[in-house]
């Protein structure tokens, strides 16, 4: 029996066993390997570590976790969990693997939009967050792909990094603009194209990439940005019984402030309970799970 299973140990999953490992629990990190930005070359925002790979950020911390003698990796995919007498027991591969608390750090899964050559610049030149990486784009022309409402924020937001009057909203059939709706895009001088989206190809030199109209017209940007749908990555929270909310992306865990789900013992943290995620997020997040996982393990001992 262990202390605490992790299960997903990417960035907020590894920052919450390193709590658990420092305070010479027991913890098992289960880990099917597939980061959310693992198709980013670079990873930026992150106090320290500021453009560094996903990957080098990964592989310190997972170096900085298993030195910590009581913290074990098991690389693999998590395909069940149950509640048992006194805590849980977890399936992967195939073996059960039990603990007195769960941490789910599974991050989410992102669907994105089914538009021709998307997916394959997905963390390249399309991306989601501009915070992530819109200063790269060094105030280039942007384009926003509308999905739904939602691209209205989200263009509102990019047009902060793009040169002034040269971002565009493509609307791709997907939204109605109102007369108001249209007046604030006037206003933050936004452009707004509505014929339809064809494919989504590489740039010039000058343009990482570029957005293929219906008619043939090639409008070349500095990045896109898209709003996909997201979801936890894993159903085992769900199949516990763990309560979601309903973000403006997509469901993420319930939690109370202490990371803890609605059932008790079962804690989430990272992109998979928070409504939109990033980097620095997941690792304090991942900091409170951990904590708070242990001290229900010292302040509630009994609990099933
Ligand atoms: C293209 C792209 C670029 C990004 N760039 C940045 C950036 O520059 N800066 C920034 O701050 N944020 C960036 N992000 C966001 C960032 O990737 C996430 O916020 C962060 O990865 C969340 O960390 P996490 O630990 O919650 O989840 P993840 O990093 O997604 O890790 C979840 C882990 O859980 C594992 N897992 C899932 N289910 C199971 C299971 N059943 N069993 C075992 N393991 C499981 C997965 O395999 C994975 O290893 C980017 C996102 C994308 C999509």
């Amino acid at each position: 029996m262990h202390d605490v299973i992790v299960i997903g140990g990417s960035y907020a999953g590894l920052s919450a066993a390193l709590q658990l490992g420092r305070a010479r629990r027991s913890v098992l990190v289960v880990d099917a390997g597939e980061r959310r930005n693992r198709f980013a070359s670079h990873a930026h925002g992150l106090l320290g570590r500021d453009g560094e790979s996903p990957e080098a950020i990964a592989a310190r911390g997972r170096a900085d976790v298993l030195a910590y003698p009581t913290v074990a990796l098991l690389e693999s995919l998590a395909t069940g969990a149950r509640p048992i007498d006194g805590g849980f027991a977890v399936r992967a591969g195939d073996d059960e693997h039990l603990a007195r608390r769960l941490v789910l750090a599974t991050g989410v899964r992102d669907e994105l939009p089914a538009v021709a050559g998307l997916r394959e610049r997905w963390g390249a030149s399309v991306f989601h967050c501009p915070y992530c990486h819109g200063y790269e784009l060094d105030r280039g022309r942007l384009g926003v792909l509308a999905s739904g409402p939602h691209a209205l924020f989200q263009v509102a937001l990019v047009a902060e990094w793009g040169a002034a009057g040269e971002t565009t909203l493509f609307l791709d059939g997907k939204l109605d603009l109102d007369p108001e709706q249209r007046a604030d895009l006037d206003r933050r001088r936004i452009r707004v194209e509505l014929e339809p989206v064809a494919a989504i190809e590489d740039g010039s030199a000058a343009s990482g990439v570029a957005v293929r109209l219906a008619s043939g017209r090639l409008v070349p940007l500095a990045g896109l940005f898209v709003q996909p749908r997201t979801r936890p990555s894993s159903p085992l929270g769900e199949a516990l019984g763990c309560q979601l909310d309903e973000g403006h992306l997509g469901p993420y865990y319930r939690t109370d402030a202490t990371k803890e789900t609605t059932v008790p013992g079962v804690f989430a943290c990272g992109d998979a309970a928070v409504m939109a995620g990033t980097l620095p997020m997941a690792l304090a997040d991942g900091a409170m799970a951990g904590v708070a996982a242990h001290r229900s393990l010292v302040f509630r001992p009994a609990q099933g």
